[in-house]
């Protein structure tokens, strides 16, 4: 066991960001979540925060930073949005929304985060990316931008921070059982369980143990990686 550290994890209210919250706290990591009303989850401790906005972002660090007593050492840039319709009938609003949030603001917070970390000389920035980033999706032009934009900023962190012992990885879910997935029809469903090799969805805990591990002294030579955890779909 590691000592304990400093751990925040954004839209860590619910879904795989609550499942991977859960996990740092059950490991005794001292953990905050960022959500957009502030709400704390239980058992938890919660700052606002809208990754859209820069200063709402170093706000919730600088606030989280108090609560902990120290600066983040772990972030999992988590939040993120879907906003899914064919190319041809996609706004410019629906491409901005998606890349704002899930790119842009994930480098929002990696930028307040290594901050911190650069003083501390140690740190591990993951990123939730999804297959859909690595392979793409029909209707989801925006969101497989957003998250391949992912492995880019992950890769240049660490060449441009590796040697200040910090790391920064990069998740790929598959299909995870959330809200998220909730929404979509029975049949689109059963469609993708045929194509998954695993021949299930995966639940929120599998996906936060591939982040714990990351984050663990186990982990510390693994940078600008790529990690799938989608039951073999993207092979
Ligand atoms: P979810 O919709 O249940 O949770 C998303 C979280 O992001 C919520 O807490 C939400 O409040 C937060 N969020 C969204 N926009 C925000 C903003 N502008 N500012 C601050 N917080 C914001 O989704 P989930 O299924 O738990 O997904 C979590 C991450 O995993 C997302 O990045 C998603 O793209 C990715 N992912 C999910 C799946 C899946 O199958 N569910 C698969 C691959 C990748």
């Amino acid at each position: 066991m590691s000592d304990p550290r400093n751990v925040l994890v954004t839209g860590g209210n619910r879904g795989i960001g609550l499942a991977i919250a859960q996990a740092f706290a059950a490991a005794g990591d001292n953990v905050v979540v960022t959500n957009r009303s502030g709400e704390a989850p239980e058992g938890l401790q919660a700052v606002r925060c809208e990754v859209t906005d820069t200063a709402s972002v170093d706000q919730a660090f600088t606030e989280a930073e108090q609560l902990l007593g120290g600066p983040i050492e772990v972030l999992v840039a988590n939040a993120g949005i879907t906003r899914d319709t064919l190319l041809m009938r996609m706004s410019d609003e629906d491409f901005d929304q998606v890349i704002d949030t899930n790119l842009a603001g994930a480098f929002r917070c990696a930028r307040r985060a290594s901050k911190g970390m650069i003083k501390l000389r140690r740190g591990r920035m993951i990123f939730i990316s999804s297959v859909v980033g690595l392979y793409g999706s029909p209707g989801q032009a925006n969101y497989a931008s957003s998250k391949s934009g992912l492995v880019g900023l992950a890769r240049s962190i660490t060449r441009e921070l590796g040697g200040r012992g910090i790391t920064a990885n990069v998740v790929a879910p598959g299909f995870i059982e959330t809200d998220m997935t909730a929404a979509l029809p029975d049949e689109t469903v059963a469609g993708y369980k045929k194509a998954i090799p695993a021949g299930r969805l995966a639940q929120p805990a599998e996906v936060a143990a591939a982040v714990t591990f990351l984050a663990s002294p186990d982990a510390g030579y693994i940078s600008g990686a790529v990690i799938p955890v989608d039951g073999g779909l993207g092979m």
